[in-house]
């Protein structure tokens, strides 16, 4: 059991509030996406509602240390203009300037507070205990909305609610993507159809395990497909080959008859957008001196039916090399097929699929565009996350 906004009492009350603003940053310091951003204003306007003082946190990117280019100030601007409310900003996240800026909110007010990992012990909350007490110290109650960054056990995300004990709450958006995947997981409508493409088989082996238990079909892209190829004898040209997955790829194949593999491949002789390609029958194999760059139109076609049919559609990763336009054509064409099955509850997760859909204007007949890649597979994977475990523990 966890709880939710409307078993707190916030009036008055300094809400501490877990956000993932982890947006993609442009070049010039601007923000190239804010879909995250707005995935947080029901929660904030909810707490503004019921008169809590919000105070938010997040991380962004990778920073070691303080990383001026890697400041949430930015943040806090498109905040407010999309709230059209001032929103306050703290070039810090925990000590005196903090707790006086805190201090100083009124009921309704907001305030974000400076990237948590610039200090090593958001991550590595072992590093300096005292950092997740002086993060606990600003708010009388704890809300987790940051779904994205859910699967990490770090000091603003699990670590801290158990300094709220029955007052740390799921926020609006972790609530709808739990529910939205935990539908997807206990009982799909069926045929359940999965499709999982992307890189490698090695990041996402224990989802599609899990996967193969619970889905009717699966439906295997991207780079990751050439594993499976390989595994089965068919020559893969210069395609990247995870050897080291060719065991459990080749045993996935002989145990299941659940698995589709691409039917036809675009393959180039180079990994350039500009490469020369041509399209062949995957079974026959890849030629020499070629490595496969997407799906192609036969697969399309030998999946439309399957998808047609689904009443519970999953898809995570691109099933070609999504930042080349040349070959980005079969996960567009994935993409408005999902979106054109109407039939299903569709679920889409995962940084490219989400692009393609969005360039193709197709992401409003998706029935949930999760905003977590990995937090989406590993939920899946474990039908919880250490966010949602640390947020049932402080309920009791
Ligand atoms: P992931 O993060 O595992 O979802 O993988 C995404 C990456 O997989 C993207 O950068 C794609 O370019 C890459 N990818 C997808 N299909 C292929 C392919 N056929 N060959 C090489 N890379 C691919």
């Amino acid at each position: 059991m966890i709880l939710q906004l409307k078993d707190l009492d916030l009036k008055g009350k300094r809400v501490l509030v877990r956000v993932d603003f982890n947006v993609p940053m442009a070049k010039d310091g601007t923000i190239s996406d804010d879909s995250r951003i707005k995935a947080s204003l029901p929660t904030v306007q909810a707490i503004v509602a019921k008169g809590g003082k919000v105070i938010l946190m997040s991380h962004l990117g990778r920073p070691k240390g303080v990383t001026p280019t890697l400041t949430l100030k930015p943040c806090a601007e498109r905040l407010s203009k999309l709230l059209g409310k001032p929103v306050g900003f703290v070039d810090d996240c925990i000590g005196p300037k903090v707790e006086e800026a805190v201090a100083r909110m009124k009921d309704g007010d907001i305030l974000l507070l400076e990237n948590l990992r610039f200090y090593k012990a958001e991550e590595d909350p072992s590093a300096d205990p005292e950092f997740v007490k002086k993060l606990a110290r600003l708010g009388d109650v704890y809300v987790n909305d940051a779904f994205g960054t859910a699967h990490r056990a770090h000091a603003s995300t699990a670590v801290i609610a158990q300094y709220f004990p029955k007052k740390a709450a799921a926020g609006l958006l972790l609530l709808k993507e739990i529910e939205a995947l935990g539908s997807a997981l206990k009982n799909p409508k069926r045929p359940f159809v999965a499709i999982v493409g992307g890189a490698k088989i090695s990041t996402k082996l224990g989802v599609m395990k899990s996967l193969l238990e619970k889905a009717d079909q699966l439906l295997i892209g991207g780079a990751m497909a050439y594993t499976f190829m390989k595994s089965a004898g068919i020559a893969t040209g210069t395609s990247p080959v995870e050897e080291s997955m060719l065991g459990e790829a080749k045993s996935i194949l002989e145990n299941t008859k659940k698995v589709f593999l691409p039917l036809d491949l675009v393959v180039a002789s180079d990994f350039k957008e500009d490469a020369p390609s041509k399209i062949i029958d995957a079974p026959l194999g890849i030629p020499d001196g070629f490595q496969g760059m997407d799906i192609g139109p036969k697969t399309l076609e030998a999946w439309k039916p399957i998808l047609s049919k689904a009443k519970t559609i999953f898809w995570n990763g691109p099933v070609g090399v999504f930042e080349f336009p040349a070959f980005a054509k079969g996960t567009k064409a994935l993409g408005t097929l999902v979106a054109n099955c109407k039939q299903a509850f569709s679920i889409v997760g995962g940084g490219d699929s989400i692009a393609a859909l969005e360039q193709a204007g197709l992401q409003s007949a998706i029935s949930h565009v999760s905003t977590g890649g990995g937090a989406s597979l590993e939920f899946i994977e474990q039908g919880t996350l250490p966010g949602i475990q640390a947020l049932e523990k402080a309920a009791g």
